[in-house]
């Protein structure tokens, strides 16, 4: 009698433990159940990256934000590797990576992305999307600020030229409001001056226009001053640069620079994006063969506001999950992300919600909202958290 042998597993492998690659790792292995998952990452953690504008004014302390992810992975039969990725064999099927060559059947992409700091003095300056660390900067400095009987903050992002949508501006608003509710609470508000400064007369446009007014009279009302329209030529000490040799004096400047591809994936001969981002199609996928896409690291067709957000990392993620199982069993994938842009503004005491898609564009203030975001960190991170307490029981 002869027995047919069942095929190999097939090999999964995603690179990137933030939102897209979690994300991806869960999808995957509820859908392919007999699938063997490798996820590669330099660091046993995720950051909860959307509940750090709350680490200056110590709503959040930092540890609660950064979780390790090997406990969830074990749940999830996926394997860690502990590395980065540095280049890609994609005729060989390897991801090349600090801990020697990963093979792959299908791969995922989910690295994020990195920053433009060319302007002169930027790598100065404090960068609350950094993580945990430099937010806890900015506590210390906040609170010395306090302490030495007030100062002036100066806040602004920008965009990455040769990509306009590669830009991070809903915390810059998050931070400002939050600052001011804070300094308001503290007694100390008009020891402060609060300054908002932008190259453009209508920053933050993918929110839509009605958003950007709103934030705009916002600021009005609640006497933070905004420099609008004048270009930023870089930063001194105690001072942001304008041309024109204007400045804008700043005892704390919180900038958020323009967002490009990392270095490694110049090393992958994959098609880049101008901003230096993996050039996806409409499916996530990239110019190589089972090689896909999603999150912060690609560069997708879609609407000029299609956001670099977690929410979308997460749809992207799905979407790719289901067109590797579709793939594998040999149908066509055609799963595409649905572009949504769904964001809180938070301000401590309340929130304004963005939700912008193909249909709708709209936002509402409700004191609520601030619940809600916080409510989401709490369902986003339940499953990471349970997993490390049983971990931690079961070692003890
Ligand atoms: C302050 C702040 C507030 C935000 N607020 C919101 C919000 O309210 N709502 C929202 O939807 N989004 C928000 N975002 C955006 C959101 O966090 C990002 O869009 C999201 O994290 C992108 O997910 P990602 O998986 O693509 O990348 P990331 O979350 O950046 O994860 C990248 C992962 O890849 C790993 N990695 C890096 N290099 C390599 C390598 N070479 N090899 C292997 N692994 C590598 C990293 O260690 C990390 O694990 C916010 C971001 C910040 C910073």
């Amino acid at each position: 009698m002869t027995t047919s042998a069942s095929p190999p597993a097939p090999r999964l492998l995603i690179a990137g433990a933030g939102f897209g690659g979690l994300t991806a790792a869960r999808r995957l292995r509820k859908l392919l159940p007999g699938a063997e998952i490798t996820l590669v990452a330099p660091q046993d953690e995720f950051q909860y990256l959307p509940s750090l504008i709350w680490i200056p004014t110590g709503l959040r302390q930092g540890p609660e934000l950064r979780h390790r992810i090997t406990p969830m992975l074990s749940r999830l039969r996926v394997r860690y590797v502990q590395a980065a990725a540095t280049g890609l064999d994609h005729a060989g099927r390897l991801l090349r990576t600090t801990a020697g060559d990963l093979p792959y059947d299908a791969l995922v992409i989910a690295t994020g992305g990195a920053w433009l700091k060319s302007l002169p003095g930027a790598k100065g300056v404090h960068g609350v999307c950094e993580g945990i660390d430099a937010a806890l900067q900015v506590r210390g400095r906040l609170q010395q600020l306090v302490k030495d009987g007030g100062g002036r903050i100066a806040l602004s992002f920008a965009t990455n030229p040769k990509e306009p949508g590669a830009l991070r501006g809903g915390p810059v608003f998050e931070m400002l409001f939050g600052l001011d509710t804070w300094l308001r609470r503290q007694g100390v508000r008009d020891k402060f001056e609060l300054t908002f400064f932008h190259a453009s007369t209508m920053p933050g446009q993918r929110l839509g226009e009605s958003a950007v007014k709103m934030l705009l009279a916002r600021m009005q009302r609640q006497g933070i001053h905004t420099v609008l329209g004048k270009k930023l030529a870089g930063f001194e000490d105690q001072n942001v640069q304008l041309d024109a040799n204007e400045t804008i004096a700043s005892d704390l400047t919180l900038f958020i620079p323009g967002m490009r591809g990392q270095d490694w994936f110049a090393n992958t001969s994959l098609e880049l994006s101008a901003g230096g981002f993996i050039q996806a199609d409409a499916l996530c996928r990239t110019s190589a063969p089972d090689v896909y896409v999603v999150g912060d690291a690609g560069s997708y067709p879609g609407p000029d506001w299609l956001p670099k957000q977690a929410h979308m990392a997460d749809l992207q993620a799905h979407a790719v999950a289901r067109n590797i199982a579709d793939a594998l069993r040999g149908r066509a994938p055609n799963h595409k992300p649905r572009p949504e842009l769904v964001c809180i503004v938070d301000s401590i005491d309340s929130g304004v919600l963005v939700w912008r898609s193909r249909q709708y564009n709209f936002m509402f203030a409700s004191r609520w909202l601030h619940h809600a975001k916080r409510a989401f960190e709490w369902y986003y991170l339940r499953d990471l958290r349970a997993a490390e307490a049983s971990a931690m029981t079961a070692s003890a």
